[in-house]
């Protein structure tokens, strides 16, 4: 064959893209919606959460919206390796509740020509950055930060407020324990009025 005509091929080059923001933000809606759109398209998708993350579903990663998709609930995020050998899409929620290994794991499937989406809490309710999401913000080609709406003065909402006193990072909740909430009105209280 004239060597000029031949076409050199590539391996499939994969990616990681980031969704983050606040609580209420439309991370898992805007999650949910680019797996739709892939499945649509035929592609093989696969979608993941992590144990602690039992509010609405074992089996499906729920929007608080009520939107949905079916999801495997794993423990650590080496499980992945061996649950998407044939996925071509992997999308992982919460992703703020997995280890630093997450960031290896996802530069690996994205490695190896994957599209791996993956969406969390960049800030907890103390708004310092929640690991290990900072680390996957770094090396992820597509980044995505959504916004929700300050319930107080209905300012585009970066934070999330603890509207109850219990103190460690980790605490899984909704409505019950969280609101949305700007810069400015993080923190605080109507009663104090400051
Ligand atoms: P996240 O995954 O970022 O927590 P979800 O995708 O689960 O967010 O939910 C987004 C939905 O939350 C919105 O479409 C809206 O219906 C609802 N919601 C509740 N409170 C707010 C708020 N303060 N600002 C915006 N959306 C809110
Ligand atoms: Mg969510």
């Amino acid at each position: 064959m004239n060597e000029n005509l031949q076409i050199r091929t590539f391996k499939k080059t994969g990616h990681i893209e980031v969704i983050c923001g606040s609580m209420f933000s439309g991370k898992t809606e805007e999650l949910i919606r680019r797996i739709r759109r892939a499945q649509i398209a035929k592609q093989r998708v696969k979608v993941f959460k992590p144990k602690l993350d039992n509010r609405y579903s074992e089996f499906e990663i729920v929007s608080h919206n009520d939107t949905s998709f079916p999801s495997e609930i794993i423990e650590d995020a080496t499980e992945i390796l061996d649950k998407c050998f044939d996925a071509e899409v992997i999308g992982i929620d919460e992703a703020q509740f997995f280890d630093d290994n997450l960031v290896e794991i996802c530069q690996n499937l994205a490695d190896a020509g994957k599209r791996v989406i993956v969406a969390g809490l960049d800030q907890d309710y103390r708004a310092k950055p929640f690991e290990p999401m900072p680390k996957l913000l770094a090396v992820a080609e597509y980044i995505t930060k959504t916004l929700a709406v300050c319930v107080i003065c209905g300012a585009p909402a970066n934070r999330t407020h603890r509207i109850t006193d219990e103190q460690e990072q980790v605490l899984v909740g909704a409505s019950n324990h969280y609101e949305a909430r700007c810069r400015l009105h993080h923190n605080f209280k109507e009663e104090n009025n400051k």
